[in-house]
């Protein structure tokens, strides 16, 4: 299995040919979440990171990550409009896997967003409000890295029903490593409470997808876990995974 994952790519950022993803996903379709950030470690050496805000499917992430001994990166896009509860999870998780998580910010404070556009941005404009607190830090954040791993999954959402194990991530120019397409909530959350791993408290007041505080309610539809975000908008991304809007039905 070692020498299978050593299996190379050309990885200088370069947009790969759509077929050499595909072979990769027909290798990856029947492995672990092991394998592939295993095969990513192997493939990108200290040039690919791990995004987390904190979700359920991140901390299953971070904890196979700790558990492997893989030294990979781990980073947190922070809006500074995140919940003291996530704050709260941040220590916790930095301390129960002795690793220092890397803050991503936006160029601007919120004090500075205020004055050069204009209060609660996200109000107004929350493309825009996403587009300068998260898309742009993490496509800075990136520019010198080759891969980034986040927990996506399939089952969240419609939008990201069709995700793949990996993916080229044309928006960061980079490859993008999704070792939990094919997870389920259920399974998820199975995982969390087998090894006790601490997570969100908001996930037990009804949040099952958490992101800044002015954008994030209780789940307004029970089959739909990223129903809270944006709710009383189109809007179910913040970009950095997809480009525009996706609708809303499932
Ligand atoms: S989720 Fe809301 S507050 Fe956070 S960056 Fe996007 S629009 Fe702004």
């Amino acid at each position: 299995m070692i020498s299978e994952l050593s299996i190379k790519i050309s990885s200088d950022k370069e947009t790969p040919a759509s077929f050499e993803i595909e072979e990769l996903n027909d290798f990856f379709s029947d492995k672990t979440v092991d394998d592939l950030l295993q095969w990513g470690h192997n493939t990108f050496g200290n040039e690919i990171v791990a995004g987390t805000a904190f979700g359920s499917s991140g901390l299953v992430i971070l904890h196979r990550l700790f558990e492997l001994g893989l030294p990979i990166k781990v980073f947190c896009l922070d809006t500074n409009l995140l919940f003291n509860e996530t704050y709260s999870l941040w220590k916790k998780i930095e301390k129960q896997f002795g690793i220092e998580i890397e803050t991503v910010s936006p160029i601007l404070t919120l004090t500075g967003q205020s004055a050069l556009i204009g209060d609660s941005l996200w109000s107004k404009d929350a493309d825009k409000c996403c587009h300068l607190r998260k898309v742009l830090p993490l496509k800075k954040y990136l520019t010198n890295k080759k891969a980034w791993i986040s927990g996506l999954r399939r089952s969240q959402s419609s939008a990201r029903s069709k995700i793949e194990k990996i993916e080229w991530d044309a928006i960061n120019n980079t490859y993008k490593l999704n070792p939990l397409a094919d997870w389920s909530a259920e399974k998820v959350w199975e995982y969390i409470h087998a090894y006790k791993l601490p997570y969100n408290q908001l996930h037990d007041d009804g949040y099952p997808s958490i992101g800044c505080i002015p954008c994030t309610s209780p789940a307004q539809d029970p089959s739909n876990e990223r129903s809270g975000r944006w709710a009383n908008l189109e809007k179910t991304e913040c970009g950095i995974h997809f480009r525009g809007v996706e609708s809303r039905k499932k």
